[in-house]
């Protein structure tokens, strides 16, 4: 056992992934995202754990992020959601990436590498309709569309937008955008082009504006665990899969008055015990909780007290405890009873999308939960 251990709860994402489903329904696709190593829970484990829980895609922002999970045997549809450089295009066609497509340059950079590899580069065409990051603009979409269909060597498998409001109480910009993205794909029709999968949704988008399910959701956060923000209703039974924990290394009983930690940010205000824990910012537990985040030991939270270090952290335990040198202690996970990433998430000023994104490499992933052995090895 290591200082630190990050639990990915298996169980819990295949639970939530049948959520989704359930809310969808059966014959609208769910592209599962696995961007930043599945949002820092790994993303070997959970797309296998994905295609076992019927997920159609796997999305992934990055072409080395799609090789990486082809070079594992991974076979299911797998889309870039982002760009990709000149150099990159040839290898998401030799290894059967579908790739968005955003305008001119780009689809003949698919057509050059799809000839030359005599097979066909999937695209999906990613029309701005308000987000303001890649797309091309709505007056080129019929054009582009009929551009990349009539290509012998591209197919279009589909059409799609992105939502930047869609996880807020207001959503009269995100129905605008539903309202513009139904509009183009029936121009693309009417064009006779055939756009294929039709997508818009994010976690927000799934669970407040079920009119743009179309034929694929993409849901990222909310297989995980979480919820997209504050702002949104939370109707679903939804686990969160990430587990941080640590175990204390050092305890000491000390005076009223004693500093503790970088510039002494915090002076014990009676006698006390204070625990010393094996984390620190370095792993991904971030220095903002200083004198801000809570631990839970054996079925209570306590205070993290001064300031977050690279590789350790402190906690009052109070005048009396029971707590022993190496007990473990959960610095946030599924337990109600203890501090989850998205509670973190608002003491440090951030999502709970950065809170597990930010899990460092150092920290060793313990998969809990798997089919194949349904044992917790706690
Ligand atoms: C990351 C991403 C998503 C998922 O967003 P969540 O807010 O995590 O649901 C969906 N679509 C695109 C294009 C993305 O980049």
């Amino acid at each position: 056992m290591r200082h630190s251990v990050l639990l990915i709860h298996l169980d819990n994402f295949r639970h939530n992934l049948g959520v989704i489903r359930k809310l969808v329904g059966p014959r609208v696709k769910i592209s599962v995202s696995m961007k930043a190593d599945a949002y820092g829970h790994g993303a070997l484990d959970i797309a296998r754990a994905a295609e076992r829980g019927g997920a159609d895609f796997l999305g992934v922002a990055t072409p080395q992020e799609g090789m990486e999970l082809r070079r594992a045997g991974v076979v299911m549809p797998i889309l870039l959601y982002g760009l990709c450089l000149p150099e990159e295009h040839k290898l998401l066609v030799q290894h059967d990436i579908s790739a968005v497509a955003v305008d001119d340059p780009g689809i003949e950079a698919f057509e050059g590498a799809a000839e030359k590899l005599g097979r066909p580069a999937l695209l999906h065409l990613k029309i701005d309709t308000g987000m303001g990051r890649i797309g091309c603009a709505p007056e080129d979409a019929v054009r582009l569309a009929a551009r990349i269909a009539s290509s012998p060597f591209l197919r279009l498998e589909g059409v799609a937008t992105h939502f930047p409001c869609s996880d807020e109480k207001d959503l009269g910009f995100t129905r605008q955008q539903i309202a513009l993205f139904r509009d183009l794909v029936n121009r693309i029709k009417a064009a006779g082009v055939n756009p294929g999968l039709l997508h818009a949704s994010n976690s927000g988008g799934v669970l407040q504006c079920p009119e743009a399910n179309f034929s694929m959701v993409r849901p990222g956060i909310l297989p995980f665990g979480y919820y997209p923000s504050r702002e949104v209703a939370r109707p679903l039974d939804i686990r969160p899969v990430m587990e941080l924990r640590s175990r204390v290394l050092f305890l000491k009983k000390v005076p009223a008055g004693t500093p503790i930690s970088y510039g002494c940010t915090y002076r014990t205000p009676a006698p006390t015990w204070i625990a010393t824990l094996g984390v620190g910012y370095a792993d991904g537990y971030p220095r903002s909780l200083s004198n801000r985040g809570r631990v839970l030991i054996k079925g209570r939270t306590y205070p993290v007290v001064g300031r977050v270090t690279m590789d350790q952290v402190m906690v009052d335990l109070g005048p009396q405890t029971e707590i022993r040198r190496y007990d473990e202690a959960v610095m946030f996970g599924p337990d109600p009873a203890g501090p989850g990433a998205e509670d973190l998430a608002e003491l440090a000023g951030t999502i709970p999308y950065e809170i597990t994104c930010g899990i460092n490499r150092r920290v060793p992933r313990l998969v809990v939960g798997a089919e194949t052995d349904g044992q917790d090895p706690r």
